[in-house]
């Protein structure tokens, strides 16, 4: 009884859709990629299943991955034996998106100001398996989970409708058939039924796809003999491969895929332990924040395998939250297959993996910085606000992480909205003969502070101040007292001493201003603590100051922002 039902997709994927069929998105290739990547993911998927339970009913004979086209009927399908989606899974992931951050993307899209930009925007969200409808006019997917019996095919014109029905006799694992646009749609779509144009886009983007990807041989076929099949990926672990013979574009078409990004990278890091305990990894910096980078379900980037076996996605025991945006791949030849979320936090190994790759980021950001001033600006800008955290999180890095860290300063109020920042090494350089601290002020804007009183006695002796308007940077400047040897103190909160050798002259005011101290002390009454004269003035006539260990009424802010 194949009964055909029709649902609507999900309103945001509606827009997606319709963006994609428009196509602003001017690499088409890029929907291949998409589908090899999800066949990969449906395989990886399905031997992790199978090692967690021997009991499930699965063919994991002959894993493999499969190109076909017919160039009359003008389709193209990738087909995977992998682990396959039930009825329900279609519905929900297939007809919704449920990436955290999409409603922020189809924001920024509508607001795009030209295609250049929207294709960017694109490019760093990725639409994945949407991307069938940048080349064909209808798609049909057939899929069957493994271990269940029946089957369900999906069909869609990318319009507001897809369709669901039930399928007795569909295989294990999924297969997704593209109906390509008329040949004439645009040049490109019609090379898409040609074997060598669709071999050569496969080698281009998958060829380090563990599983193999078949193609029917080309050549001639005898008449009725059944046709020749060949791998065309060379299926190599790009991390376990000597540096020399990885090309960048493989490292990139890797970080694509197993970041799910359309962007490059903005950095590779590989590592490799060798003898008792081994282990490789490729770890990649993305050129551009993720939408959810602080969102609570964010996800982290590192891949677990064991032996090129892949055993979890956001494996989070192997970086700290404060460097969830790096993605990549560790593969650690000891442990078991069987591990959990639960066992690794307690293992020893990876807590020894996760410690070296901290501290390779937190050198390579560093080398970013004395080689590569735009790539560190860069990296700053996108991911600073999430390092920041780590000056908490990750007391025994700390130094590292505040050599790597940038803030704005009154040095560098300029004429520029996008002021200049300064690492807290340049700024110990410029410091004045004498000058003893690091002088910081936190507040809601820069504005703020260069309106402040607190800050005129500084500006007139000519000392540089930090200008710090992250809410973060009122948790962090609690947790961080020194930089170099030289104290970080607050221009705000407690005794600032300003000029050591006018202490004669401050015990003759005290005298003469006893009677006003005392006399504002009884007025202001439990408003304040204590009034005293200050030399931290020039021309303001007073200012309200925290008391050293007060906390900063920004951190209620950023409590709220963090959503507790
Ligand atoms: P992403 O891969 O980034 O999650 P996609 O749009 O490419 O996004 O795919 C959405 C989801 O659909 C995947 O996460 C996966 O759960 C499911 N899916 C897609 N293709 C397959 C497939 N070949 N086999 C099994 N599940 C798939
Ligand atoms: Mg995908």
């Amino acid at each position: 009884n194949a009964q055909v039902e029709t649902f609507e997709f999900q309103a945001e994927v509606r827009q997606l859709l319709q963006l994609v069929i428009h196509s602003i998105y001017s690499n088409k290739d890029a929907f291949l990629r998409e589908l090899v990547s999800n066949a990969s993911d449906a395989l990886d998927k399905l031997r992790l299943e199978s090692f967690r339970d021997k009991d499930l009913a699965v063919d994991t004979e002959d894993l493999h991955i499969a190109v076909d086209l017919d160039a009359e009927a003008r389709t193209l399908t990738v087909r995977d034996n992998g682990i396959g989606m039930s009825r329900d899974e279609v519905v929900q992931l297939i007809g919704t998106i449920a990436k955290s951050g999409t409603a922020e993307f189809l924001k920024q899209l509508k607001e795009a100001k030209d295609a250049a930009g929207a294709q960017e925007l694109i490019g760093q969200f990725g639409v994945g398996f949407y991307a069938s409808f940048m080349v064909a006019d209808q798609v049909t997917l057939v899929t069957r989970r493994a271990g269940e019996d029946t089957g369900t095919k999906w069909e869609s014109g990318g319009a507001g409708t897809y369709t669901i029905e039930a399928v007795a006799d569909a295989p294990q694992g999924t297969s997704v058939t593209l109906h390509l646009k008329p040949a004439d749609a645009d040049e490109q779509t019609a090379d898409y039924t040609s074997p060598w144009k669709v071999r050569e886009i496969v080698k281009r983007y998958s060829d380090f796809i563990t599983w193999p990807i078949r193609m029917v041989k080309q050549g001639q076929v005898e008449e009725g003999a059944a046709p020749e099949v060949e791998t065309v990926n060379s299926m190599k672990a790009l991390w376990a491969r000597p540096k020399e013979e990885t090309t960048e574009a493989e490292l990139t078409e890797f970080y694509k895929h197993i970041a799910h990004d359309w962007a490059e990278p903005l950095e590779t890091i590989r590592l490799r332990a060798e003898g008792t305990f081994e282990y490789q990894a490729l770890l990649f910096i993305p050129s551009h924040a993720p939408l959810d980078l602080f969102m609570r379900d964010g996800k982290r980037g590192i891949q677990l395998y064991v032996k090129r076996v892949f055993i979890m996605d956001d494996c989070e025991s192997l970086i700290p939250e404060y460097l969830r945006f790096v993605k990549g791949v560790v593969d650690a030849q000891d442990l078991s297959l069987n591990v959990s979320r639960e066992t690794l936090q307690q293992d020893r190994q990876i807590q020894l993996i996760r410690k070296r790759l901290v501290k390779k980021i937190l050198a390579t950001v560093k080398d970013l910085q004395a080689g590569d001033a735009d790539k560190y600006a860069k990296f700053w800008g996108e991911f600073g606000k999430a390092v920041k955290e780590g000056l908490v999180a990750d007391p025994d890095n700390r130094d590292a992480v505040l050599e790597i860290c940038s803030f704005e300063s009154t040095v560098s109020v300029g004429d520029t909205d996008t002021a200049k920042q300064t690492t807290l090494r340049e700024y110990v350089e410029r410091m004045k003969d004498g000058q003893q601290d690091i002088y910081f002020m936190t507040g809601d804007s820069r504005s703020v502070i260069e309106n402040s009183p607190h800050l005129e006695a500084f500006q007139a002796k000519g000392y540089e101040v930090l200008v710090l308007t992250d809410p973060i940077d009122e948790m962090w400047v609690d947790a961080v007292t020194e930089f170099d040897g030289k104290p970080l103190k607050s221009i705000a909160k407690g005794e600032v001493e300003l000029d050591a050798d006018s202490g004669t002259d401050r015990e003759e005011q005290a005298k003469d201003f006893a009677g006003l101290l005392g006399w504002m002390t009884e007025h202001l009454g439990e408003s304040v603590k204590e009034v005293r004269l200050s030399n931290r003035l020039t021309t303001s006539p007073a200012c309200v100051v925290g008391d050293t260990h007060d906390l900063a009424p920004n951190l209620e802010k950023m409590y709220r922002a963090m959503g507790h």
